[in-house]
């Protein structure tokens, strides 16, 4: 990493500032060491898993734990742990290479996330030493299997309300009473991550084991899709838990909750940009292989156009998760004093980049939901009957958009955090917002930036996206002040146009770079890049229209709405052509192109 990167790793920074293409990680600068473990999962799956997913549908968890033992052997739980608990310690771009492979089972993947995601992660980043000694090895190894238990029936989306009691004793221990929900691995896990309140109102969280007197689970929930995958209540009876089995401190599980979740958000992304990517191949192979009026499906300009569609939402959302993961990885590089086994640079990291973490899942999930969607279309009926996969893939991946927070409460987030940032000084979004107000009243609004060359006008585009961003923050700050958090369709609004903003910012960094690079597909790299950029700004003009009418009236609406319009003044892109061409890449290719 340079230290320009380095010094550019800051969460949200991409808004404000202007990032050099070279500086930004993309799939085309993978090292034979990420190679290697990603060929590593990709050959795991390929061999153990998919050949056996029927019996993981009929629910053979005993299979299940082999495979989780499987994958540790091969040190694929223990990736971001250090060697000392067992792990092979590499970086966040590794975590991304492997968690796009093993998507490409979704049971086995929600199987695995709630072991390297949900249970060694909080454990590494909170526990204390003995804690650490204690339980990584066996997680890592995949002989212990762990669950993650915040869900309750009350609680949800609102976790922090969750019901669940620790009363303290005499002695220092707890003792644990309540049930929680949806755990997934709970049916045959061995531990389990809970989160209870202490004396009422602090919540916390505590490492139980099953084998605890009073911890029981309830029966398997019938499902929509991951049939694979272990979904059970968990029961605490009156469980007796020494003081010890404290994960972080009393009343700060909230920290261990949603910094789980920011972890869980990026990799939920890099699991749905595996499963787009892959889906892709079996959309090709039907579209060429499948004939209607005597020529290949695939032939159809419809048809194209999904193809098309599919490779740019994929190249945007793969182009974003490995631009995310290079910046957590150059923010946990540049710590000072960095010790090997302490997890604190990863959690510093993993808070600085909630938003583009929230990004990550929310794009994650609806582009995997339209490729998979899209999937089953260009199965036609074939796509409705479980002979295809195509069906399948369209059931399991429903989950996406509800679990790991909601989208809706992702959205929520993506600018609520980011205006925190800002009131905190972190990020100067108001003083941005206040130099875009001066343009706007200025006779002749800059056309923003002085690009040329390729991506000329996209380039431009995306400077624009991160005016519209600022423009709409700026009025809704103004407009509502601290009472912003309950204008939720404002706010929902703006995270459409922050995720676009920099979706289509990460296509054309790596676009850019792949013609810098002289990649002999760099023009392919453009026309994806170009295709998102087009259709982000038609849903960009759309949503801050929408936003605008809600919250300005009058002259003032029509000043901003006349901004607006000079802001996303751009040339008509061809994508007709553009989706075309990258169709008959697909279909030549037997699938995703890059
Ligand atoms: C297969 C599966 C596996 C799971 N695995 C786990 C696990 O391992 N561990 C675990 O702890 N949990 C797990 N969960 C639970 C999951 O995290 C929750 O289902 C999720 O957080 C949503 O909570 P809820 O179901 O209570 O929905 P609710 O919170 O009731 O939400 C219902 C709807 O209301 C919306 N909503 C709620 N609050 C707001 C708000 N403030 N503003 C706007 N809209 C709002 C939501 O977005 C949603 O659309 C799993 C769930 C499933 C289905």
């Amino acid at each position: 990493m340079s230290s320009t990167e380095q010094q550019a790793a800051r969460g949200g920074a991409w808004l404000v500032e202007e990032t050099d293409p070279l500086s930004v990680m993309t799939p085309e600068k993978l090292t034979d060491e990420h190679r290697l473990i990603g060929q590593t999962a990709a050959e795991f799956v390929t061999a153990e898993v998919l050949p056996v997913l029927d019996r993981l549908e009929q629910k053979d968890w005993a299979l299940n734990r082999q495979l989780v033992a499987h994958c540790g052997a091969l040190g694929l739980l223990g990736v971001n742990v250090p060697e000392a608990y067992g792990g092979v310690n590499l970086d966040k771009i590794s975590t991304l290479v492997v968690s796009e492979q093993i998507s490409r089972s979704a049971s086995f993947g929600a199987t695995f996330g709630a072991q390297a995601n949900l249970t060694i992660t909080p454990i590494y980043m909170f526990g204390t030493d003995a804690q650490k000694e204690r339980y990584l090895p066996g997680l890592v190894s995949g002989e212990v299997v762990g669950a993650y238990c915040l869900s309750e029936s009350g609680s949800g989306s609102d976790a922090l309300g969750a019901k669940s009691r620790a009363t303290r004793q005499a002695d220092g221990s707890f003792v644990l009473s309540g049930e929680k929900m949806w755990i997934t691995n709970g049916g045959f896990a061995d531990l389990f991550i809970i989160f209870a309140k202490v004396d009422g109102d602090q919540f916390t969280a505590f490492i139980v084991e099953r084998g605890w007197d009073g911890v029981t689970v309830g029966r398997e929930e019938h499902k929509m899709g991951l049939h694979g995958s272990s979904t059970v209540p968990v029961i605490l009876q009156d469980v007796r838990v020494p003081a010890d089995a404290v994960l972080g401190e009393i009343g700060k599980g909230h920290k261990v909750a949603f910094n789980v979740l920011n972890f869980g958000r990026f990799k939920l992304g890099a699991m749905c940009s595996g499963g787009g990517r892959a889906a892709m191949a079996e959309a090709a192979k039907y579209a060429s292989g499948r004939k209607q009026f005597g020529v290949p499906i695939g032939s159809f300009g419809a048809i194209k156009h999904k193809l098309g569609e599919m490779t740019s939402r994929q190249y945007a959302l793969e182009s974003m998760m490995y631009r995310t993961a290079g910046l957590i990885d150059a923010h946990i590089d540049a710590a000072p004093g960095r010790q090997a086994n302490d997890g604190t640079p990863m959690l510093q990291a993993l808070e600085e980049f909630a938003v583009e973490a929230s990004i990550a899942k929310v794009l994650g999930s609806e582009v995997l939901d339209y490729i998979l969607d899209e999937n089953v279309q260009i199965h036609g009926g074939n796509g409705f009957v479980k002979d295809y996969p195509a069906e399948g893939h369209y059931r399991d991946a429903r989950v996406n958009r509800i679990f790991e927070g909601t989208n809706e409460i992702n959205r929520l987030l993506i600018p609520g955090m980011l205006v925190k940032k800002a009131l905190k000084g972190e990020l100067p979004l108001m003083a941005a917002a206040r130099a875009l107000q001066d343009e706007i009243m200025s006779p002749s609004l800059p056309a923003g930036g002085d690009a040329d060359g390729a991506l000329a006008d996209e380039r431009r585009a995306v400077i624009a996206f991160k005016k519209v961003v600022l423009l709409i923050a700026g009025s809704a700050m103004e407009r509502y002040g601290e009472k912003m958090q309950d204008e939720q369709e404002v706010l929902s609004y703006l995270a459409d146009i922050l995720i676009d903003a920099y979706a289509s910012e990460s296509s054309v960094l790596r676009a850019t770079a792949a013609r810098a690079g002289a990649a002999s597909n760099a023009h392919r790299h453009e026309d994806a890049a170009r295709v998102f950029v087009s259709e982000a700004a038609g849903r960009i003009e759309l949503a801050a229209r929408n936003a605008l009418a809600a919250m300005v009236e009058g002259d003032a609406l029509r000043i901003q709405l006349a901004a607006l319009r000079r802001l996303l003044k751009a040339p008509p892109v061809n994508t007709v052509a553009l989706r075309r061409c990258l169709a008959e890449e697909v279909m030549a290719r037997g699938g995703y192109p890059f």
